[in-house]
């Protein structure tokens, strides 16, 4: 079945109802408890946190591997779709751990803006940050949302002073709060100047309760803290700090609103927000930098590939972004790659441990493909007419660690897990003659990439590794003709990644600065994100 059943209008009104973003957030900002009170807007789940089995507390739609249930964290990327209003929702979840990994980086390839939540009490963490300069790095626009509101935590007009400073946006509030943080009683809408207020809910499984006043009955009933959100509204209007679409979708402002997930306050709005203003599925430019109009026949690229998801069904799982056309199960498409096709028949819409089939998909929309072992991550699928999207870039490692095989007898075993975890992109495979084939070197972003790395080296590939921290932090990318300078300084090591790429690693900034220093005309760049 390839023929396109759906006409280019069909196709072209559905994409302009997408609206595919992912959170961004350094871990404990609230972005689980965010997915389900946007899940429960939505109606998806009836009650959030409905999906129980996490120790300590509620686990959420999102989690599910086994690891992240032993430690309650969320490793894997999914994606929850709802309807709200006129509109498709696509949520794509990213890893919220410390040890996050480069899976976070990757996913943000897949969608058309960000959310960036903000704990209200810590403002901008490092974690924020890092994610912020692959938004900026991909031109994503950015929607702000101050989270945790209803506890005491920072004034709300130093936390748009610092999203000045340490991202260069300017900050556009949509709502303003009325309350400080610790007193949150709803929200200035500043666009009508009308009054949201919020009441509570039963531990906040319920949607919370919203009442519209105009500003006289919200007067008389906030007093004093009514009209400070009113004069700080003024002095943000006098700055200029007011939405302007061009400028949003250019990355120069990000709206910002105020919100307590927990207790469902501002979700609401959040949801209409990404209706009205958030960029819908437009056409993507490929390899070559053409546009691929969306009516154009069926086209995506993977954004991630997951395997050992569930000990049940040796899978192997490959998420694919919809960019062009129609995706209907079952078609056969072609992999731009190796140019040979691939058949569709059990593609999948995967949220947490539910799976459903998903019969067409639309351009925005995020797709599973299983016993996807010939994709890897950046890898283009279309459907009659040829397309390749750019590849993802591959980020830069600050964990570095040797593995060997334990047992010499299984060191086929272990080189095609290698290669897999490779191929992949698990982690980095980097290498160098010195260190020989029985011992690379794994790069991550995250140090967590290392222990899914060993899980699967052993439990998949039935070939038990040892693994030994190196003492480096920071890589950048070199040429052959410095090879041999650099190979006479010590602690510092130049190795070959798959990709082609020759790193330099340093044992940390100041080492390299030396080097830096000695060699002013060595070639030592950095990496997208380091
Ligand atoms: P994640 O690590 O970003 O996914 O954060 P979680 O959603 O797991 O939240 C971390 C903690 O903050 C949990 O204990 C939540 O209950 C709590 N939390 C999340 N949102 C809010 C909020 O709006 N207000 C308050 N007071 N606590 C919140």
């Amino acid at each position: 079945m390839n023929a396109q059943t759906h006409s280019s209008k069909e196709i072209v009104r559905q994409a302009r109802r997408r609206r595919t973003f992912a959170v961004i957030s350094h871990p404990d900002a609230g972005k689980s408890t965010l997915t389900e009170a946007l899940a429960l807007h939505a109606r998806v789940i009836g009650q959030a946190g409905a999906v129980h089995g996490k120790a300590g507390r509620r686990s959420t739609v999102s989690d599910w591997m086994k690891m992240e249930q032993d430690r309650g964290i969320s490793i894997s990327s999914a994606a929850l779709q709802f309807e709200y209003r006129d509109c498709v929702i696509n949520l794509i979840d990213t890893p919220g751990h410390a040890d996050f990994s480069e899976d976070t980086y990757r996913v943000l390839s897949a969608v058309d803006c960000t959310v960036m939540l903000v704990d209200a009490a810590k403002g901008l963490e490092a974690q924020t940050m890092k994610l912020f300069e692959v938004c900026r790095h991909r031109n994503l626009p950015i929607i702000t949302v101050i989270n945790k509101w209803d506890r005491p935590g920072l004034d709300a007009l130093a936390l748009m002073d610092e999203i000045v400073d340490r991202t260069g946006m300017v900050p556009t509030p949509l709502t303003w709060p009325v309350g400080q943080s610790g007193d949150f009683r709803g929200v200035l809408d500043r666009a009508s100047g009308a009054y949201t207020k919020f009441s509570r809910t039963d531990g906040g499984a319920t949607i919370a309760g919203e009442e519209a006043l105009d500003p006289a009955s919200a007067a008389e009933l906030e007093g004093e803290a009514w009209t400070t959100a009113q004069d700080e509204s003024e002095l943000l209007d006098m700055e200029g700090q007011n939405h302007d679409e061009a400028r949003f979708l250019a990355g120069e402002t990000t709206p910002v609103m105020f919100a307590s997930a927990v207790l469902n306050f501002g979700v609401h709005k959040l949801l209409d927000t990404l209706v009205d203003i958030a960029p819908p599925a437009e056409a993507r430019l490929d390899v070559a930098g053409q546009r691929r109009p969306v009516d154009s026949p069926f086209s995506g690229f993977v954004f991630k590939v997951q395997a050992g998801m569930d000990s049940h069904h040796r899978d192997r799982l490959a998420y694919v972004r919809v960019c062009s056309g129609v995706f209907e199960r079952g078609m056969v498409v072609t992999h731009a790659q190796s140019g040979k096709p691939f058949a569709t028949k059990y593609a999948q819409q995967v949220f947490g441990r539910d799976r459903e089939s998903v019969d067409e998909a639309f351009p925005g929309d995020v797709v599973g493909l299983v016993n996807a072992s010939a994709l890897r991550v950046g890898d283009s699928l279309y459907l009659d007419e040829k397309v390749e999207y750019p590849p993802i870039p591959t980020f830069s490692p600050e964990h570095f660690m040797v593995i060997r095989a334990k047992d010499s007898s299984k060191y086929k075993q272990f080189r095609r897990g290698i290669d897999q975890l490779d191929h992949e992109g698990v982690v980095q495979v980097l290498r160098s003659d010195l260190r020989g084939d029985q011992a690379p070197v794994l790069g991550a972003v995250g140090p967590m990439q290392f222990e899914v790395a060993e899980d699967r080296m052993v439990n998949e590939f039935n070939a038990p590794c040892s693994l030994e921290r190196l003492g480096f932090s920071l890589a950048r990318r070199t040429v052959p003709d410095a090879v041999p300078t650099l190979a006479r300084e010590r602690s510092v090591e130049v190795l070959s990644r798959s990709d082609g790429e020759l790193l330099a690693l340093f044992s940390d900034r100041w080492r390299l600065a030396g080097v830096e220093r000695e060699h002013p005309d060595l070639v030592l760049e950095p990496l997208v994100v380091s």
